[in-house]
């Protein structure tokens, strides 16, 4: 269903697509297919619904903000349990996850307090000069299928923080968590036209809409730098503000000054996250010689623990991915490095016993000896595939780790204070984690650099964003 102008409706062709669960290959829901009609209608909505909430004091909008943390944390549960049908994550996972949606709400709903102005000092003395902030106008958000929740929350919270209205597109494969979201948005009393969801098997035709309706003052987007670099181009000529969060190819180094053990739990961990469908799932892994051996041997026992399986099962570590297309991405990326000489210690190939062919799951792959010539050192996996690299010198692999035209995340495992903050400042990449392999929460700010996108979302940076800064002249 459509979520528009306060009111849950079909799309205007009348028709409908099926969303399948990754795990099982069974329909869970029907949807109606919306149109661009459709997002006409909504952004049209959303215009009306700017003016009465532009309006509202900030406190205001923070007690809807509060509300709709409310609502989200009460419906954790099942929120969860949907998400883990419908993308395919284990169960707890998906709970973190929740909850990391949740908290956007929560944290704008106390940063829309915080957008403060400014008094300057103004050249002439007969003249004051005054900077405030105010909301860009109606917001058109396009978001993906690998966190369904969070992904939306991280737009939706500050840009109503903000006092702008929204509209948002998500990913066709996964439209009933982004409407449970919209559930709680109604529940929360947020008033008709603020906040509008627009579902849909066929993306581009919303794209379009999005980026030519003069009424769409900006444009946020999370997915792949291809779409993302085709949207923003199409954005330009109307001189829309823009937001992309994008792909990512992380270097994750490890260090000899390192624990190997401590490291390869840490690339374990956050490689097979989500099956590896994440922008910041490390990519390359560079690991100094002289530890490369009880490095790897640490992470090929703990790969060979993990379980692949429905989410919805307790013993269940690591779920399907996304869609078929996904699986044979990922395949063609393991057979191509080993075709060109990497070594697989594990996996390599899709899981099909016990029931699992009906799903699309793919072994925990890791592989050694990965060198530039391999399409796994230069793309975006997006899928379980640990590709370990060898390195000898510093220079070297910081030169190695900043050759790509990405910039999301880092990681980098060091016991020397020195240069974990050489590694800091000199890597080209919008987050770090130094021995740490989660660095996000609500409060931080999370984008990239180069090719990874522009912007930031999370922290104070998310809702500025969404602001204009206007200067004010007085002559007294
Ligand atoms: P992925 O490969 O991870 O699915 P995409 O960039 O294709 O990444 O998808 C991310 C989001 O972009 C999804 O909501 C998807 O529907 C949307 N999308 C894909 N193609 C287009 C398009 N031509 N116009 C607008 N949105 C698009």
């Amino acid at each position: 269903m459509l979520y528009i102008d306060g009111e849950w409706r079909g799309a205007a062709s009348g028709s409908s697509f099926e969303v399948i669960n990754p795990a099982t290959g069974e329909s869970i829901g029907d949807v109606a297919d919306g149109t661009r009609q459709d997002a006409a209608d909504a952004i049209l909505a959303a215009s009306g619904g700017f003016s009465g909430w532009s309006r509202f004091t900030a406190f205001e909008r923070a007690e809807y903000l509060y509300r709709a943390y409310q609502l989200m944390m009460e419906r954790k549960e099942a929120l969860a349990r949907l998400m883990t049908e419908e993308q395919g994550k284990p169960l707890k996972t998906a709970r973190n996850e929740v909850q990391y949606a949740a908290d956007f709400f929560l944290w704008y709903a106390e940063e829309a307090k915080r957008t403060y102005g400014d008094v300057l000092p103004a050249p002439r003395s007969d003249q004051r000069f005054l900077v405030i902030r105010q909301p860009v106008g109606v917001v058109a958000a396009i978001t993906p299928w690998n966190y369904p929740v969070s992904m939306i929350t991280r737009k939706v919270a500050p840009a109503l923080a903000a006092g702008c209205s929204i509209v948002v597109k998500p990913a066709e494969q996964t439209p009933l968590c982004a409407m449970e979201v919209f559930n709680v948005i109604h529940d929360a009393g947020i008033p008709a036209g603020v906040a509008n969801l627009i579902v849909t098997a066929d993306p581009a035709p919303i794209g379009a809409e999005f980026v030519e309706n003069p009424a769409v003052a900006k444009i946020t987007f999370t997915g792949s730098t291809e779409v993302g670099t085709m949207l923003a181009g199409r954005a330009a000529s109307q001189m829309k503000r823009l937001s992309l969060e994008l792909g990512g190819h992380a270097p994750f180094i490890v260090f000899d000054d390192a624990d190997p053990a401590y490291a390869a739990k840490g690339a374990s961990l956050v490689k097979f996250l989500n099956t590896g469908q994440a922008c910041i799932s490390p990519n390359r892994i560079y690991v100094h010689k002289t530890i490369m051996e009880p490095f790897l041997a640490v992470l090929e026992e703990r790969v060979s623990r993990l379980r692949a399986g429905n989410g919805l099962a307790d013993d269940t570590s690591i779920g399907p991915l996304v869609d078929h297309a996904a699986l044979e991405k990922v395949d063609h990326q393991v057979q191509d490095a080993v075709g060109h000489g990497a070594r697989l210690h594990s996996g390599g190939h899709r899981l099909t016993d016990g029931g699992l062919d009906r799903g699309f799951f793919y072994a925990p792959t890791v592989l050694s000896g990965v060198t530039p010539e391999m399409e796994i050192y230069n793309n975006e996996t997006f899928g379980p595939v640990a590709p370990v690299i060898s390195f000898t010198d510093e220079v070297e692999v910081l030169a190695l780790a900043n050759r790509t035209t990405y910039g999301l995340a880092a990681y980098v495992y060091t016991q020397q204070l020195g240069r974990a903050m050489r590694m800091f400042e000199e890597l080209n990449y919008g987050i770090i984690g130094v021995n740490d392999i989660n660095p996000t929460a609500a409060a931080a700010p999370f984008g990239g650099m180069k090719h990874s996108g522009v912007g930031r979302e999370g922290g104070r940076e998310g809702i500025a964003e969404y602001l204009e800064t206007k200067l004010g002249g007085f002559s007294v």
